[in-house]
């Protein structure tokens, strides 16, 4: 089984999945030209709490947690299976790395399932749920992705989806253009990433510009640094950036092996 990378990915509004801009286009593509996982882990900034908690049903619902969007999009079904014992392991995995973890019955938010139709819109690929902590800090998300570096290599894809900024107080509707405030807070983390510093992405609020006004809240960011910290010190590779609502960066990062220069959409 080909090793995987791990990703982050800016996902956007829910309606990404219904969308023919770059953003969805590009996962589109990728799902196409990644090696084929065996299973799928995903944090999601759709699911916060103050302990870690791991999706372990075995055929998660998919969750419509939004409003006011088209009739088909709440209509839409997300049918992948769950993983019940890969549930338990990435539990296991965690405990041995000194993190507790609990499995629970949840099933797929739109952070989980927007971003997988698009990249396997068959639904044939297992997934994990994961959650985020947004009462601990950027050094607990960074270990709990190094926690589960070692699943890429038994073809576990790990994703951290979420988004690069994300001030939902000031989008700009229709506007394709980011401003200055969002366009350097981006560029700061496309090249710490790039450097492989997670010491430095983990420490956003201090060393990001702006990093409040782009993240007034820190649960979009965080599966970032689950995404970096799976990556096991590989440097992030920019794979796409466009830019949606003027505000949202839809940037999206990959860690690690199975991101060969040909297989790139
Ligand atoms: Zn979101």
């Amino acid at each position: 089984m080909a090793s995987q990378p791990s990703l982050f990915i800016s996902h956007g509004a829910p309606d990404l999945v219904l969308q023919d801009i770059p953003a969805s286009n590009f996962l589109r593509a990728l799902g196409r030209h990644l090696p084929r996982p065996r299973a799928v882990v995903v944090a999601s900034a759709h699911w916060t709490g103050a302990g870690i908690e791991v999706g372990g049903d075995p055929r998660p619902d998919t969750i419509h947690d939004f409003g006011g969007f088209a009739p088909e999009l709440h209509r839409m079904r997300y049918p992948a299976p769950g993983d019940p014992a890969l549930a338990a392991r990435v539990v296991d995995a965690l405990a041995a790395a000194g993190l507790p973890a609990r499995t629970s019955a949840r099933g797929l938010d739109h952070g989980v399932w927007v971003p997988l139709a698009l990249l396997f819109p068959g639904a044939e690929v297992p997934v994990v749920p994961l959650s985020v902590q947004p009462g601990l800090d950027g050094a607990h998300h960074l270990a709990v992705g190094r926690a589960l570096a070692g699943l890429r290599d038994e073809g576990v894809l790990v994703v951290g989806s979420g988004a690069a900024t994300h001030n939902l107080g000031e989008l700009m509707p229709g506007v394709e253009q980011a401003p200055s405030w969002v366009a350097d807070f981006d560029d700061w983390a496309v090249a710490r990433a790039g450097a492989g510093d997670g010491a430095a992405l983990a420490d956003w609020q201090r060393q990001g510009p702006q990093a409040r006004r782009n993240h007034p809240t820190p649960e979009h960011w965080l599966p970032l640094l689950v995404a970096q910290g799976a990556g096991g010190g590989a440097p992030g590779r920019l794979l796409h950036r466009s830019t949606t609502w003027g505000v949202l960066r839809m940037t999206m990062l990959g860690f690690g092996g199975g991101l060969d220069a040909e297989v790139l959409p």
